[in-house]
Order: structure tokens, then sequence, then C-alpha cells
């Protein structure tokens, strides 16, 4: 199949990326195969990003100066993370091509918001109420009734800003964080996580990536199996989902939603976020096109290529705290080991340095090899 647009831009021209993290990296590493050239902006020197541009500007994402400059470099811009301001994304649509547009951005950087659209789309949520107020926070509570997870409504990720309430005597987040607004929700008792990936191209054609199975530890992605160990009507609603909301939302590139399977069955949709995703980082080497090929091509207005799964993979994260042991045993990974490392010059608790992607022809033979690694 053929797109009937013309690319917005082609081999050697530059795409600037708002956000130097990982994402970025991989975003980067994949479009130069593909012959484009990236400048940077992220406020921090040597980033992720930058170290495999061509050119990194440092600067703050809200600061003028550095944005023009930014622009003038760029002939197409792309985002690799939400927490920027949409109306400075809104200022750069009207002079250089930003295909991602800001409504996506609006829409996912905002729990509330997000929420709205997943009800607009008619895709179920857990029960939810947003407050900005401790009395309205007990009222929410008194209805959903405990547990309740409480979630910051911006600038939250790997569970950070958010409590879970257990009981009546668990801490409450402190007042000036209420009444900056909190979606409280149900806690859900899911039997498994799983997450979608789904790519959508500037002539608005769609390709839904394989379910996969998440695991988290203490709220921050641990593990990605591919694809979901799920019972086949599982993964076709997950996908019919996935496809739905691309074709509703209409936006172009990347967006991954995470879900929630409850023990009948039902899903639940947890999150939506607008760029590639951790739990697409399984694609790089389990899926062609990976996630962030994809992400270049529809943002580039190149056709989307048929996302066809090759085989079974395992994706680890690693962190912080796991890069000495992770160092030590980076010469003794078996030869199915595919390892990611983002060149984070500081390694921080809790912070992604990289991830190994373990591939096999079966899920049996990789939980055998994961069980066996130190
Ligand atoms: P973020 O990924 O931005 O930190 P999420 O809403 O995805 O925020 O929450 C992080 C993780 O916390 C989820 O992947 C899930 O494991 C857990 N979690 C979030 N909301 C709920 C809920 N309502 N019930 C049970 N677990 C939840
Ligand atoms: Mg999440």
């Amino acid at each position: 199949e053929s797109s009937d647009v013309s690319p917005l831009v082609m081999p050697g021209q530059t795409i600037g990326v708002l956000g130097g993290g990982q994402l970025g990296r991989m975003i980067i590493l994949e479009g130069r195969r593909l012959g484009y050239r990236f400048v940077v902006l992220d406020p921090a020197i040597d980033s992720p990003a930058g170290q495999v541009a061509d050119e990194q500007i440092v600067g703050a994402y809200d600061s003028p100066v550095a944005m023009a400059r930014l622009m003038e470099k760029s002939d197409l811009v792309v985002y690799e993370f939400e927490n920027i301001d949409p109306d400075m994304v809104r200022m750069i649509e009207t002079i250089k091509p930003l295909p991602q547009g800001s409504n996506l951005l609006r829409w996912t950087r905002h729990r509330g918001q997000e929420r709205k659209v997943l009800q607009d789309a008619q895709i179920p949520t857990a029960p939810y109420q947003v407050v900005t107020s401790k009395t309205e926070l007990l009222e929410a509570i008194e209805e959903l009734q405990l547990p309740c997870v409480l979630k910051v409504l911006t600038g939250g990720y790997d569970g950070k800003g958010q409590w879970v309430l257990r009981t009546s005597g668990d801490p409450f987040p402190p007042v000036d964080i209420i009444e900056k607004g909190i979606l409280v929700e149900k806690f859900i008792p899911y039997v498994k996580e799983i997450s979608v990936i789904v790519a959508r191209g500037i002539s608005g054609e769609v390709e839904v990536y394989p379910p996969v199975m998440n695991i988290h530890r203490d709220q921050i992605l641990h593990m990605t199996i591919s694809p979901a160990p799920i019972k086949e009507g599982i993964r076709t609603r997950a996908e019919q989902i996935a496809y739905h909301l691309a074709s509703q939302l209409r936006f172009v590139g990347v967006l991954a939603i995470e879900m929630f399977v409850l023990a009948d069955g039902t899903i639940l949709v947890n999150e939506l976020a607008p760029r590639p995703h951790n739990s697409g980082h399984i694609t790089m080497d389990t899926t062609t096109p990976c996630q962030f090929e994809q992400f270049v091509r529809a943002v580039t207005g190149l056709p989307l290529r048929k996302s066809i799964r090759k085989n079974t993979g395992i994706m680890v994260n690693l962190l912080g705290e796991h890069q000495e042991a992770f160092f030590e045993q980076l010469a003794k990974l078996p030869s199915c080991a595919k390892v990611h490392w983002y060149g984070k010059s500081v390694a921080k608790e809790g912070r992604k340095m990289g991830h190994i992607n373990f591939v096999r022809d079966s899920l049996q033979d990789l939980l055998e090899l994961i069980n066996e690694l130190p």
C-alpha cells in the first residue's frame, strides 16, 4: 500500500527534536538510518539524544531564544516527551511543520482531559473523579470507596505523583498538591497489565502493534513480554481499542495505550502516551519496523510499514541501581540478549539507564533463560 501524500521532509533534511531523553535517542538512531539529520533541544548538555544527533542546542523548553534557534535549524519539529507547554507547540506549528500537532499533547499531559477524551471515544476506564480540595477528595473517596489511587493531573510519571489509599488512615497528598488538582480513581485489582502501540500516518493509515504484557516494580516498568500471553479474544479487543482510538483522535505519530485486564476479561484503559513508549522497546528486536522507525515514517509523511512480529521477546529495564551489576555481567550475557544503553552520565535510583531485549523463538525458552540469569 502506498500513501497518497508526498513526504514532508526528504533524507538529508533536518528534524528538530524537543527533548533529549532516550526516546529521542532511539528515534534519532532509526531516523539517521533513513538519512535524516537531527538537532535536539534539551536543557542538559550531553543528553542521550544529543549524543547521537548532528547537533544539540542546550536550552530550556520555555526559552523563546532556544526555540527560535531550534526552528531556524529544523525543516520539521517533533516532541519526544509530554511535559512541554502545548501553547509553545502551537506556536511552533504556525512556523514549521509539527505533524504530531498540539492536540494529542494537550489531551495526554493532563489526566483529567485524557479521561474526557477516553470517555468521548466510549473507552472504559476505572471509575474516577477530579478534585481540587480536601473536601472534594473526601467526598470522592466516600463515593468511590477505598482502596483508591490518587494521581497528580500533570507531570507524573513512573508512579511519581501517586498515592495509594488502602485504609482511611493512609496519608493524603499535601494540600497544595491537592489544590493543583488530583485524579482520584478506584484501585483496580487487575490480573494483567498490557499495552498497545499504535501508529497513524499523515494520510490517516493506522498500524497496530501486537499487545504486550507489562510487569511493574514499584510502579516503574520492569519487564515487557511480547506477545502478551492473553486469550485471543482479549488480544483482539485490545487491538480494536487501539485502532478505534487512533481513528478517533486523528493524531500523527505513535500513541501508546496502557490497559488493565480484569479477571472477567474486561479491559480498562489506564493511560495514554503521545509518543513511542517504554513498553514498545521490545519492538526493536521482535517486530519490523520497530516503533521508532514507524514514528519517523509517520511524522515525515512516509507510508507506514506493516508491523510484523518476527519472534518472541522479553524486555528488561536497567535502572540506576542496576548499573553496577549490569556492567559486571555485560561480557557474560547470552547471545540472544540485545543491549540498548542510553548514555546517561549519572545513574540515579529509579532512573532508566538502558534495557535488554531477550529474543527467542518461544516464550518457554525465554522464561527458562530469564530464570537462569543472575
Ligand atoms: P504513570 O505511568 O504516569 O506513573 P500510571 O497511571 O500508568 O501512571 O500508573 C503507574 C502504575 O501504577 C500502573 O502501571 C499500575 O501498575 C499502577 N496503577 C495505576 N493506577 C492504578 C489503579 N487504578 N489500580 C491499580 N493499579 C494502578
Ligand atoms: Mg503508566
